[in-house]
């Protein structure tokens, strides 16, 4: 699994959120046994047949096992770590690698829901990105790696023109242009940007912690 670094600070600059982290329940993670935030942990539950499933909406009945959003405990779970919740759960093993597939798995499905829900908003290729960057409202620009050199320099120089003028973007990368059409329901897509204002700024908060999970988006700006 790739690992992918938290963008430190995205949530505070482009929504303040920090009001909201302090008036939240705090979760224990099961790695590195520190209390977080309930919104910065991934809640897991085991089922009756000792299987492990990733909760992303934190509902489900039943006692949960938390992770949290870090590099570090994300690299540092493994079977012999579950081997810990034996003591409340009567837990089959190994099941880390299946586990992990299952968490990717979740993810895609969620991502795909929560930028679906966007896509009637969302500025979709080159022409209709370019144009939204004279927009003065926060915006998320998911840009695939493989977007070609020209569009990339293009984008760069229009975040840095909309950073001058006091407008922030969040940048972030997407595997390639097949995942990002898979996501929007087209075949190919090389550059969306969304609104990351009013409603959408609860999306751009979730997909913050859940690219440190997730390999196939990563942040890669923020200004
Ligand atoms: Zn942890």
């Amino acid at each position: 699994m790739r690992h992918v670094k938290l963008p430190v600070g995205l949530t505070d600059s482009v929504n303040n959120e920090s009001q909201v982290a302090s008036q939240s329940p705090m979760r224990s993670c099961l790695i590195c046994r520190e209390s977080k935030p309930k919104q910065d942990v991934l809640r897991f539950v085991v089922d009756n047949a000792g299987v492990i499933w990733p909760d992303l909406q934190q509902k489900a009945p039943g006692r949960g096992v938390y992770f949290c959003m870090s590099e570090q405990c994300l690299s540092r779970i493994n079977d012999k770590r579950l081997q810990a919740l034996k003591a409340k759960f009567s837990i089959v093993l190994p099941q880390w690698d299946d586990l992990r597939q299952r968490i990717t798995s979740v993810l895609q499905k969620q991502l795909k829901q929560m930028l679906t829900k966007q896509s009637s908003s969302a500025a979709i290729g080159r022409d209709a990105v370019m144009h939204r960057l004279w927009n003065n409202a926060p915006l998320m620009i998911l840009r695939a790696v493989d977007a070609g050199e020209a569009l990339v320099r293009q984008t760069d120089d229009g975040l840095e023109k909309r950073a001058q003028t006091g407008n922030k973007s969040l940048l972030v990368g997407v595997s390639s242009r097949h995942w990002l059409g898979e996501m929007f329901g087209r075949d190919d897509v090389a550059i969306v940007a969304l609104n990351a204002a009013g409603s959408a700024a609860a999306t751009v908060k979730k997909l913050n912690v859940y690219c440190v999970w997730y390999g196939r988006i990563k942040v890669l700006g923020n200004r």
